[in-house]
């Protein structure tokens, strides 16, 4: 059985114009409670950082997080914490990390990366996005709502202040032990601050509705452009292969490409391609593919003329 670890993070940021390209947010708190299958907690970790690089508290920061640099003053570098915090981790067998939202897991490998530190991994690290379980549990994926919110809105009960990483870990937890179902728990998501590191570990999720593909880095476009792996339109339900309708294009100048395609068996399929920079090095892919709507077909439909239309008028202007 696994724990789940869950895990808020506080941070500073540079005073204008001092901003690190590969550290935008500098930690200052780690927080962490470990849960066992009954999501109660069974231990707790928090420890504030002595910022290096920010080491003044941006006004925004120190008001959110009611943190001054001189509270920070005698507290130990990122480096001893993390350490701390890996020792702390490995009393855990198998666990799952948890947070609100998907931010905290970059911006602390960013600060690991900084630091110099041991990496956390060298590949994707599953997570459950609670603030993501929740706008599920609500019935609105595409609504985000704040951890005040979601803790006002449940009702349950504000034993302490908002924005401290221990505090705010333990309020997830709350949140967590009231949404939690079997079926909810499924909707894992994956940190891509590491992309998988070979054609091996990359990413197949097949969830109730749709699937998902993660692809290794490429040096470049046509590297990526000459995997079939990428552009496999496979349907999620049955794994079989398909019919194509529609051929992969882009609307978009390469940034996402569309395709449809048929399943004998479980009707048209959308697939959607986007392309991304990788946060080390390269570009990747991430493949969505889900049953087609009227409203899908309709819109792909719309996109693709739009695309073919362009095509012949560019054709005929250099003629
Ligand atoms: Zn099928």
């Amino acid at each position: 059985m696994s724990d789940y670890i869950v895990l808020d993070l506080e941070w500073n940021q540079a005073l204008k114009g001092r901003e690190l390209k590969d550290m935008p947010f500098e930690i200052i708190e780690i927080g962490a409670v470990r849960l066992d299958e009954n999501k109660n907690e069974t231990d707790s970790f928090d420890m504030l950082i002595h910022p290096r690089e920010y080491k003044t508290m941006h006004y925004l920061n120190a008001k959110i997080v009611n943190i001054t640099t001189q509270e920070l003053a005698d507290k130990p570098d990122f480096k001893t914490v993390y350490r701390e915090f890996i020792k702390w981790l490995g009393k855990s067998r198998d666990y799952i990390f948890c947070t609100w939202g998907d931010m905290d897991l970059t911006e602390l490998q960013r600060n690991i990366r900084h630091f110099k530190c041991r990496e956390l991994s060298d590949g994707p690290i599953r997570f459950l996005d609670i603030q993501k379980l929740y706008a599920i549990h609500k019935g609105d994926v595409k609504v985000r709502t704040s951890l005040e919110t979601a803790v006002d809105e449940l009702g349950l009960k504000q034993k302490y202040p908002f924005h401290r990483a221990i505090n705010d870990v333990r309020y997830t937890a709350d949140v967590f032990k009231r949404i939690a179902d079997p079926a909810l728990e499924k909707k894992v998501s994956y940190n891509l601050f590491h992309t998988p590191k070979d054609k091996e570990s990359e990413i197949y999720a097949y969830f109730d509705t749709y699937s998902k593909y993660v692809s290794r880095s490429f040096k470049g476009k046509t590297a990526l452009h000459g995997r079939p792996e990428v552009w496999c339109t496979d349907c999620y339900i049955c794994k079989k292969k398909t019919v194509k309708k529609i051929d992969w294009f882009t609307s978009n100048n390469g940034k996402t490409y569309l395709s449809l395609a048929e399943c004998p068996e479980h009707g048209l399929l959308r697939s959607v391609v986007r392309i991304k920079k990788a946060e080390i090095k390269g570009i990747y892919a991430i493949r969505i593919t889900h049953s087609a709507s009227e409203e899908d077909i309709e819109q792909m439909m719309e996109k693709y003329n739009k695309v073919k239309n362009d095509q012949k008028s560019n054709l005929s202007n250099s003629e």
